[in-house]
């Protein structure tokens, strides 16, 4: 399934839930990990939903988990991360695919 076909499935058939998350996009975010202590800033490039907890992206090896600020983020640093969805869900494993049809982003370094 292609990204225009999931989100024209939204606006048909979810359409309250999909003006709100639309209304979201550009949010910012804090992750922190409980492990280390780094935490990254992450930024929603698209309309959707991000987890509360994920796997350490602050230290190189650690293996801690971060957990969200829920949207609560008062750093004047740049975003580090953002939250996108991917084009479509041709080369997902059954549990990402899951994941993004359920509106789920995915998560990728901001270069
Ligand atoms: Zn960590």
């Amino acid at each position: 399934m292609k990204r225009e076909e999931l989100e024209a499935t939204w606006a048909r058939t979810n359409r309250r839930w999909w003006t709100k998350a639309q209304e979201q996009i550009g949010r910012m975010n804090k992750y922190t990990c409980k492990t280390c202590g780094g935490s990254i800033i992450t930024q929603d490039a698209d309309a959707g939903v991000t987890p509360m907890f994920l796997a350490c992206r602050a230290t190189e090896g650690c293996l801690g988990s971060m957990a969200s600020s829920m949207y609560v983020c008062n750093d004047d640093a740049p975003p580090t991360h953002e939250w996108f969805r991917p084009r479509s869900d041709k080369k997902m494993s059954p549990e990402e695919r899951d994941y993004w049809r359920n509106g789920g982003l995915s998560l990728r370094e901001v270069a």
